[in-house]
């Protein structure tokens, strides 16, 4: 499938332009081509989607469906997703440079996993009965929040945009997703492929446009029960600040600056593969990626010998072409920031060992050591593939230095010792820890982190606290 010349809304099972009929471009980041176009909402589109999700949410046909046929409707999107996941999987390829082999391998098997498991999580969920005797039945019911709004992010649209609708949707509410407006092609097709598997109209509706246009239009609606968002520190702030204005609770999935630790007794050839995926995947465009790279003295040059020789392996070039590891940026806009940083980390006295920008809006694996920690290199999210190396004697120290940070989503530790990794992650003021692996899931735990990383976490019943009201029940039982 080329890419689509023209990505429309989806709202009350129809597909629509902008009531403005405005477009946006949409832009290869590896061809640089103009590809097609998006639909560029407005005020009124975000007014029409919320108005859709609002009548589809009071009519019930969702909302009030038992939890087992709403089940097998997210099993029979799941099942759409499969039959059409090379559609998909390009969709991310085309608009934002995901490697096409990383996007059919991880991406589209991972989100048609959420959407199965969150369909079985709410199926199969229990809650709490409170024992009054004969005379009262109490208990909590969890009831769907009503109207949520979802803004997803380009650097993995489909799995994210995913992340936070699945869990939205299982539990009753009705959705209006607006992803980012780099990566506008896969969230149309899951709202299309949705419709085909027989859901009603105005359960699952798409806006497409700017952020600060149609997203403005959505956060600041008083008639939306939830948002939920996933992008950066700056836009999250201002999301939070629309929210608290209208009452609206709103969860926000932030950026990270997290830190791959290399104790002295690590496997190092495990930890410098692992250290390198953590920083390097994706073309570094990831909010849970070890950054900052902190190694123990005693194994620094062994480990930086490995860490340099995997990042130089890493094949940079056509996100369709089986063997590439990493794609260009997902725009030129992403290609600037990158290029500023670097040109940044050799004046705040940084030495780069490997790396720079590549051809066209790619950027090959880049290694600096001697980053000042004070320096805006060391503070502040790249989100390209760039690593910081920093040596620290004691454990002590590594741990003052993994915390030395606003951000707190993830730490990977590298060590043979439990007791180690047991004692550093409870010193770690971040939202997840991982030790000898990077980025296991389990869709149970929570995702999220302190700080500039955000508000709230979402996952197995941290959703459902999110996504619902719950209620206490008393009915008098007794004669
Ligand atoms: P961004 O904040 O610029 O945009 C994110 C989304 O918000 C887009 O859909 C955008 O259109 C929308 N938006 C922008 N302005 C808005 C406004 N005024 N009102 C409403 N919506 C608005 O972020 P980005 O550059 O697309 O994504 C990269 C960022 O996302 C990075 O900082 C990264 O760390 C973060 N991220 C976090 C997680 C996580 O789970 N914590 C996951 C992935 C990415």
């Amino acid at each position: 499938m080329p890419a689509l010349d023209f990505v429309p809304h989806l709202i009350d099972g129809q597909e629509r332009s902008s009531r403005g009929n405005d477009t946006l471009d949409n832009v290869n980041p590896w061809t640089q081509a103009v590809q097609g176009t998006i639909a560029a909402g407005g005020a009124p589109d975000a007014a029409d989607a919320i108005a859709a999700a609002r009548a589809a949410f009071e009519g019930g046909a969702w909302s009030r469906l038992p939890e087992r046929q709403r089940g097998a409707l997210m099993h029979a999107l799941a099942d759409r997703m499969e039959a059409h996941a090379e559609e998909l999987a390009q969709a991310d390829s085309y608009d934002m440079g995901r490697p096409l082999a990383a996007a059919r391998s991880i991406d589209v098997p991972r989100s048609v996993a959420m959407i199965r498991f969150f369909g079985d999580h709410v199926a199969l969920a229990t809650s709490e009965m409170y024992p009054m005797g004969a005379e009262f039945h109490a208990f909590t019911a969890y009831r769907p929040a009503g109207v949520v709004v979802a803004i997803s992010p380009w650097n993995h649209p489909l799995m994210l945009g995913i992340w936070k609708i699945a869990a939205a949707l299982a539990w009753g509410n009705t959705v209006v997703w607006k992803p980012a407006e780099d990566s506008p092609t896969s969230a149309y097709l899951i709202a299309r492929y949705a419709l085909e598997a027989g859901w009603p109209g105005g359960v699952l509706n798409v806006v497409q446009g700017a952020g600060a246009v149609v997203g403005e239009a959505l956060i600041s609606s008083p008639d939306v029960d939830r948002i939920t968002f996933t992008g950066s520190t700056a836009v999250g702030r201002h999301v939070g600040e629309a929210a608290a204005r209208n009452l609206v609770a709103a969860t926000l999935e932030l950026g990270g600056k997290g830190a791959s630790m290399i104790f002295d007794d690590a496997d190092l050839d495990l930890a410098a593969s692992t250290a390198a995926r953590a920083v390097f995947n994706n073309t570094g465009q990831v909010c849970l990626a070890g950054t900052r790279v902190l190694v123990q003295r005693g194994v620094h040059d062994a480990f930086m010998e490995r860490f340099a020789e995997h990042a130089a392996a890493l094949r940079v070039g056509d996100p369709l072409d089986p063997q590439t590891d990493l794609g260009p940026l997902a725009s030129k806009k992403q290609f600037d920031r990158v290029s500023d940083y670097f040109a940044l980390a050799s004046a705040e006295g940084g030495t780069v060992v490997t790396g720079g920008p590549g051809e066209g809006w790619s950027f090959t694996p880049t290694i600096v050591t001697d980053v000042s920690p004070t320096g805006r290199v060391w503070r502040e999210e790249v989100f390209g593939p760039m690593a910081t190396v920093t040596g620290f004697d004691t454990f002590d120290e590594g741990v003052a230095l993994a915390n030395d940070t606003d951000y707190g989503l993830t730490a990977t530790l590298f060590s043979e010792s439990a007791a180690r990794i047991h004692t550093a992650a409870s010193r770690l003021r971040t939202g997840t820890v991982w030790a000898n692996c990077y980025q296991v899931r389990d869709l149970r735990a929570p995702i999220g982190g302190p700080g500039f990383s955000g508000i709230g976490r979402e996952g197995g019943n941290f959703s459902r606290e999110f996504f619902t009201e719950p209620q206490a029940v008393f009915i008098k039982t007794s004669l």
